[in-house]
């Protein structure tokens, strides 16, 4: 099943079960905008290539949209919109002005050069440009793009307009108007998101087992945030594979491992594994924190742990979550266990607007604050309703979107 079949599923489920409009469904389930546009650019050799790029604007509703840019060689336009819808339900679900969009760029970025990078992203940019903008769609970084991209991005936009516009981009270098913490921030609220559930689920973190998927940016944060709060961090992996170690790892020195441009199983401490075996080893805390439908009906059977936290986004599909909720797994949803990015984010673009900038330890108590808040509301939600915490997230992010939608009414 497609990421945006899952997506959907789990929407029209939602929809039946909070006897949604049959008209506001069907307006929910289409994006309101997407954007392919053909990206040529010269290589280090001055030969023309071609890439293929998306932007997707799913809703408007809230606010402007918000969502981050892909490049993979996988992107296409069914999984930009499908990530665009989650960013709609993840922005209602934390209670952000912001609707949901999400873009990306069909390519290797590990096989292009940084002039070449650079070139592409000014060219996507210049692209998408008419679009975008901090009062109708902020664009972040998601997989195999950073802040250097945003920088990017921010200052080709800056150019079209003749003013250099921060608020544009979100997770830009702090010295552009980025925001103090937010590198960190959707790691940051994944490690809370596991705390919380862990608390409910009347386990102790101390010596927990947690195994990562995807050892960048959001799964190298979370696994030194929860080894920081007294877990024991078995194993981790990056596109190349895993490393294992019952006793543990040492995370910090993965991270010099992986910051130093290295794959994680050239860390000598550990026993190589595959991304298959990763994801099936014992532990007390899985975090998929790398592509969507990792989690199947192939191997949902053979998952041993109590907890999943959704570092990724869609990583579970629709079969999958049905069989881990039928073996009592506990399951916080993306939509809420990586909000801390989009979270900060949005802090980074209020700063932005009032260039006035905050101290780091007001933005991770604010997102702590409001992410944790979340996971309470949703958890009431789930117990009052006799639902899992996907559904309950949705139910919540899907009322919200509805209710504005009948508020606003439809144009014209
Ligand atoms: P990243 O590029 O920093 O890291 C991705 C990691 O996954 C890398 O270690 C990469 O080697 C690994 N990887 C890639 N393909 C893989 C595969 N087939 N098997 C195993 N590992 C693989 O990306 P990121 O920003 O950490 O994003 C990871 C996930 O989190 C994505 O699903 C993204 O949509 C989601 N997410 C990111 C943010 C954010 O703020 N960065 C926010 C919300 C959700």
């Amino acid at each position: 099943m497609s990421m945006l079949a899952t997506a959907l599923t789990q929407f029209d489920e939602v929809a039946g079960r909070l006897d949604l409009e049959p008209q506001i469904q069907q307006h929910l389930r289409h994006p309101r905008r997407s954007l392919i546009v053909s990206v040529p650019i010269r290589n280090d050799a001055g030969d023309l290539e071609v890439f293929t790029g998306y932007r997707v604007q799913h809703s408007m509703t809230l606010g402007p949209s918000k969502g981050g840019i892909r490049y993979h060689p996988d992107v296409d336009l069914e999984e930009v919109t499908a990530l665009a819808m989650l960013m709609t339900w993840k922005c209602a679900l934390m209670g952000l002005p912001y609707g949901g969009a999400k873009g990306g760029v069909r390519c290797d970025p590990l096989k292009l050069s940084p002039r070449e990078l650079e070139r592409m992203t000014r060219r996507y940019a210049s692209e998408i440009h008419l679009c975008i903008g901090p009062d109708r769609d902020i664009p972040a970084p998601d997989m195999g793009t950073n802040e250097q991209v945003m920088a990017w991005i921010m200052d080709t936009y800056s150019m079209q307009r003749g003013t250099t516009v921060p608020g544009v981009v979100t997770n830009k270098p702090v010295l552009l108007g980025g925001s103090l913490g937010r590198v960190e921030s959707t790691g940051r609220g994944v490690a809370y998101a596991a705390a919380e559930a862990m608390a409910h689920l009347g386990l102790p973190l101390a010596g927990a087992r947690v195994v990562v998927q995807g050892f960048g940016n959001v799964g190298s944060v979370a696994a030194r945030m929860l080894n920081g709060m007294g877990c024991r961090v078995v194993a981790v992996s990056d596109v190349q594979g895993g490393i294992y170690n019952p006793e543990g790892l040492d995370v910090p020195a993965l991270q010099a491992v992986a910051r130093a441009g290295q794959w994680v199983r050239q860390y000598p401490e550990g026993e190589p594994i595959s991304n298959e075996e990763l994801l099936l080893l014992p532990c007390e805390i899985l975090i998929p924190a790398a592509l969507g439908g990792q989690l199947t009906a192939g191997n949902a059977g053979a998952v041993q742990t109590r907890l999943i936290v959704e570092g990724a986004n869609g990583p579970t599909t629709a079969e999958a979550d049905r069989h881990l909720r039928e073996r009592d797994i506990f399951i916080v949803p993306d939509i809420l266990a990586n909000a801390g990015g989009v979270i900060v984010s949005y802090f980074e673009w209020v700063q932005d607007l009032q260039f006035f900038f905050w101290k780091e330890d007001e933005v991770n108590s604010r997102l702590r604050d409001i992410l944790t808040g979340a996971f309470h509301r949703t958890l009431r939600l789930a117990q009052q309703e006799g639902v899992d915490l996907r559904t309950a997230a949705l139910m919540e992010a899907v009322t919200r979107v509805a209710q504005a939608t009948k508020l606003r009414g439809i144009y014209p």
